[in-house]
C-alpha cells in the first residue's frame, strides 16, 4: 500500500481517519503529537519542554521532530506504507521529509487534506476525549461519535481523557499556527502532483469513503 499523509488543520478528524485506515487496511498510524505526548510524560528536561510546548499550542522545535520521524519511519512495519498524521508541519519539515523519504527509498504516496471551516471545529475541539490506552477518539458533542458511557473507551474500556491543548485558548495558537506555518506546505505537495482534497465538514463515514477513493487509486 501507498504512504498516506494527512494535512489538516487541528480537531479536523485526520485521527480518526487515521484510526479506520488503520482498522481496515493494517498499516502504522505515525502521530507525531501521540508521540510527543508521551514525551511529554517524561521526567527530563526535554518532557519539560515538550509539555509546555504542547500545552501553549506552538509548534516543538524541528530538531526534535526530524530525529523521532526518522526513527520511527526507519522501523519494518513501515515498510509496506504507513500514515503520518501531524508531520511536516511547516516548510522546513517538508524538505527534511523528503529527504528522509529519499534516504529510507519511499515514496511520498497521497497526501491528503482535509478543509473545514473554523466554526466545526472550535465546536469539536472543545468535546473530544481520547483514550488514555488506546488512543480512540470520541467526541461528546456529536451523537455519532459520543462514546456509550460517559468517561470510557468503547473499543478497550480504558479511561478517556480531555487533552489539555483542546480548550479555545490553545485552539485560537494551533489554528494560528496552521494558517501561518502549515498551509505553506499544500502548494509543495501540489507542485509534484501528490495532493488530493477531502470535505471534512461531512460526516466521519461519508470523509472516510472519500479518503478510500483516494488512497485505492
Ligand atoms: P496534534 O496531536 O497533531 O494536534 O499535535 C499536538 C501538538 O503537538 C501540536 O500543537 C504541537 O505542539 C505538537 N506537534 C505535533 N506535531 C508536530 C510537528 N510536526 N512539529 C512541531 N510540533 C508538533
Amino acid at each position: 500500500m501507498k504512504n498516506i499523509m494527512f494535512i489538516a488543520p487541528p480537531a479536523a478528524g485526520k485521527g480518526t481517519q487515521a484510526e479506520l485506515i488503520v482498522e481496515k487496511y493494517h498499516i502504522p498510524h505515525i502521530s507525531t503529537g501521540d508521540i510527543l505526548r508521551e514525551i511529554s510524560k517524561e521526567d527530563s528536561e526535554l518532557g519539560n519542554y515538550v509539555q509546555e510546548t504542547l500545552a501553549s499550542g506552538k509548534l516543538v522545535k524541528d530538531e526534535i521532530t526530524f530525529q523521532l520521524i526518522e526513527d520511527r519511519l526507519a522501523r519494518d512495519d513501515c515498510k509496506n506504507g504507513y500514515i503520518i498524521d501531524g508531520f511536516p508541519r511547516n516548510i522546513e519539515q517538508a524538505l527534511e521529509y523528503d529527504k528522509i523519504l529519499k534516504k529510507l527509498g519511499y515514496d511520498i504516496g497521497h497526501v491528503i487534506l482535509i478543509n473545514i471551516d473554523e466554526k466545526t471545529l472550535e465546536k469539536r475541539i472543545t468535546g473530544r476525549r481520547v483514550c488514555e490506552d488506546c488512543k480512540s477518539i470520541f467526541n461528546i458533542n456529536e451523537e455519532s461519535s459520543a462514546p456509550k458511557i460517559d468517561s470510557v473507551c468503547d473499543n478497550c474500556g480504558g479511561k478517556l481523557y480531555q487533552r489539555n491543548d483542546d480548550n479555545i485558548e490553545s485552539f485560537q495558537t494551533r489554528y494560528q499556527m496552521y494558517k501561518e506555518k502549515t498551509e505553506p506546505i499544500i502548494e509543495h505537495y501540489k507542485s509534484i502532483n501528490a495532493l488530493n482534497e477531502v470535505d471534512g465538514n461531512d460526516s466521519i463515514e461519508n470523509v472516510f469513503k472519500k479518503v478510500e477513493s483516494i488512497i485505492r487509486k
